[in-house]
């Protein structure tokens, strides 16, 4: 009887990363690859760009084509998501039967955060997966008065993909700034100008009261604001965060995190149980994992394209090599397209000792920088695509501070 060799539950960017390193390492068990979806893997963030901004019907992007999968035999189980697991007997439960594993990666994501009270009503909009893109894309090919509730990158990106169709856009935002979680107060309101440049309206400090239907209950008409003001509406679009899709591990030994459900790994991602010992054969990649990150000190979920990958593909790696696990540290990195305008990110905006410099140069970029102590944490560049990889080396090192602070002063004239 063959092995039941390497299960992978989640087929978005972490899985497949992790099913390609297994096969780098020479792994020749069978692989399984679970998706909850009916589609093969394929990328989010064109899905609130270009998919967006296309005049064409969307199309999905791939991340990578069938013959990819075949030729690397990994069998993909679509529309099968993992139900529960069993860790003594080395089971995930699916849709489709019981999948025993030897190996096991567990790379499900996020799934949005809805907006309580909204389901099925139509107009109201959240945008995670391909099918939450396509539907959104067809709402703007006709006039639309769009209200989008959250600041946040993928709110801002709906809100720049509307403009340019030039309807108008509302920001619905609770905190008094967008992005103070990811970029800190004065990062978020420098990025904010450019929603006010482009003539997206941004309403902070102000939460949602009611969503106000047509008579028959069914489609969204406005949204009523906390202070008391009203917004017409035809799309609205729900942007608060992303929650960590890991119900189906509730009744397992796996460790979630008491705030928001992620999975609690250690260093090389193995995932731990509750008293924090690593459950044998059971890594954890990409948005739905914790793990301490020795480079910042602290331990962080992140949420961005390049660690998911990167994730993934340690994990699978630290699951079928006979080496000693590695442990993985990383500078977190993003980007965000706004308005033609790319807005990237290196490092960490939780500093002990935040302090902001930016300066608005002559080619109209912005770059921000980020201390905590004498360190240079993190870096911010609006508009300058050319800059944020050579800030990273920085951000690695100790007492980088005032080196940082040089290398733009030459570079921001
Ligand atoms: P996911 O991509 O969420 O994939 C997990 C997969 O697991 C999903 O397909 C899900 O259906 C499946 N799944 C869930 N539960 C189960 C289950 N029980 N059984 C089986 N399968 C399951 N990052 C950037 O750095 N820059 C950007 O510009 C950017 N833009 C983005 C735009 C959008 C619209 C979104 C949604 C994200 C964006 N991101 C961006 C974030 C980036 O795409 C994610 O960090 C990355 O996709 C995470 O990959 P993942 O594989 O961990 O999770």
């Amino acid at each position: 009887m063959s092995s039941p060799g390497l299960v992978v539950v989640g087929a978005g960017l972490a899985g497949v990363a992790a099913c390609e390193s297994a096969r780098r390492e020479g792994y020749t068990e069978p692989i399984t690859l679970l998706g909850a979806e009916s589609y093969l893997p394929y990328d989010r963030p064109p899905l609130s760009k270009e998919l967006l901004l296309g005049e064409a019907a969307p199309t999905i992007p791939a991340l990578r084509e069938r013959d990819r999968f075949e030729e690397l035999d990994i069998d993909v189980w679509t529309d099968a998501p993992a139900l529960g697991l069993d860790t003594q007997s080395r089971i995930v439960t699916t849709g489709r039967g019981d999948l025993p594993y030897r190996h096991l990666v567990i790379a499900c994501g996020a799934s949005s955060r809805e907006l309580p009270g909204t389901a099925g009503v139509s107009g109201i909009h959240t945008l995670r997966t391909y099918a939450d893109a396509e539907a959104i894309w067809k709402r703007l090919q006709s006039p639309a008065r769009v209200v989008v509730i959250g600041a946040g990158f993928i709110g801002a990106e709906v809100a720049s993909a509307a403009r340019s169709y030039g309807h108008p856009v509302t920001i619905v935002e609770a905190a008094p700034a967008p992005l103070t979680r990811s970029l800190g107060v004065e990062g978020g309101a420098l990025c904010a100008e450019l929603h006010a440049r482009n003539g997206t309206e941004l309403v902070l400090g102000v939460g949602v009261a009611e969503v106000m239907t047509d008579t028959s209950g069914q489609a969204v008409r406005a949204i009523r604001l906390t202070d008391g003001r009203t917004l017409d509406a035809d799309l609205v679009v729900v942007g608060i965060g992303a929650v960590p899709s890991t119900e189906w591990l509730a009744d397992s030994e796996i460790a979630l995190n008491s705030i928001d459900g992620g999975i609690e790994c250690d260093a090389t991602l193995a995932v731990l149980t509750n008293s924090g010992d690593p459950i044998e054969g059971i890594w954890a990649g990409g948005d739905v994992a914790h793990w301490p990150n020795a480079l910042f000190d602290r331990r962080m979920r992140l949420e961005h394209w390049a660690s998911a990958s990167e994730q993934g593909a340690l994990a699978a790696r630290n699951a079928v090599a006979v080496s000693p696990a590695h442990t993985y540290t990383a500078v977190p990195y993003f980007w965000s397209d706004w308005y033609g305008t790319r807005l990237q990110f290196v490092g960490t905006s939780h500093a002990d000792e935040l302090l902001v410099q930016h300066r608005v140069d002559k080619t109209g970029g912005t770059v921000v920088l980020y201390r905590s102590g004498t360190r240079l944490t993190g870096v911010l560049t609006i508009g300058r695509p050319d800059l944020i990889m050579k800030y990273r080396r920085f951000v690695v090192q100790a007492d980088s501070w005032c080196a940082g602070v040089d290398f733009g002063a030459d570079r921001c004239r």
